[in-house]
């Protein structure tokens, strides 16, 4: 087989590979497996060392993808994989999560595909699921949500804006990825979509990780939650679900106040 666009023989394949939301046993067997037997591993900034350790006869090549942070090009990626096709047999690109979500997959999907270059993915454990189970709070709770929302306010250079608040606003449990940064746009978006500002929000850092925290609040207050000082990628939960949490907090620390690092 040949490439489209370069005549080089396509020797391997490439794995697009779900890491989970951070905690290394939250992988699957088969992306350990993979792991272990890749010759050459792009893994984005959030990937954990243990993670990458896995990989233990690998290259490995860090693709950073954070927002705020130094990122790679996304061409520059779709093209690295494609040229390391040329030359090694077990390609793996590492994603947080799961890749299909909010990881930018099908850009090199088809980057890939363009390229005559075999590919699989492999999923992982999304960082909604890894905060519901850290809460202890089903995200479909029985008499209360029926259904769950997965969105981002982000916008990325060059995409057209689209109306996510609007299936956000009407779910009855949202989680909203890349939202810390975009706070006060996030809430008068979800307000103006139709939710109450009493609706109680759980924001996890580092669903998963042993340094995990949370901030459980109303809608009304996630603008002015101190948030700035996190450095870990954060979630926002947002619904009734959430309710019994958030009495919990007020109870402890009484209404009004910030509750901030309530369990
Ligand atoms: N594909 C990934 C999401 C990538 S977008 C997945 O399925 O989880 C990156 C965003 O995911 C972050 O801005 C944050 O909103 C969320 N995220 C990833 N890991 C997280 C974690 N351990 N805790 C909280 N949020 C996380």
């Amino acid at each position: 087989m040949t490439t489209s666009n370069a005549s080089r023989r396509i020797v391997g394949k490439v794995w697009l590979v779900g890491a989970g939301p951070g905690a290394p046993d939250l992988l699957t067997l088969r992306a350990a497996d993979l792991l272990a037997r890749a010759d050459i591993v792009f893994h984005d900034a959030l990937v954990h060392p243990g993670t990458l350790a896995l990989a233990r006869r690998a290259k490995l090549v860090p693709v950073g993808k954070r927002a705020g942070h130094v990122s790679t090009d996304q061409r520059f990626i779709n093209s690295h994989l494609v040229e390391a096709a040329t030359h090694h047999e077990v390609i793996v690109r590492l994603k947080g999560g799961d890749p299909m979500l909010f990881g930018r997959a099908q850009e090199e999907i088809d980057g890939l595909v363009a390229a005559g270059v075999p590919f699989e993915v492999v999923p992982g454990i999304t960082a909604a699921l890894a905060a519901s189970a850290d809460l202890g709070v089903s995200l479909t709770r029985r008499g209360m949500s029926r259904s769950v929302t997965f969105a981002t306010p982000r916008i990325g250079p060059g995409e057209a804006s689209s109306d996510w608040a609007v299936a956000a606003g009407r779910a009855d449990t949202t989680v909203l990825y890349m939202a810390a940064g975009t706070r006060v746009e996030t809430v008068r978006a979800l307000h103006a979509a139709g939710r109450a500002l009493s609706t109680p929000v759980v924001v996890v850092e580092n669903a998963s990780l042993p340094d995990t925290r949370r901030i459980v609040a109303t809608l009304g207050d996630l603008a002015t939650l101190p948030l700035d000082e996190s450095s870990g990628p954060v979630l926002v939960l947002v619904g009734e679900v959430y309710g019994e949490l958030l009495a919990a907090a007020d109870a402890a620390v009484g209404v009004g106040a910030v509750r901030a690092g309530v369990r």
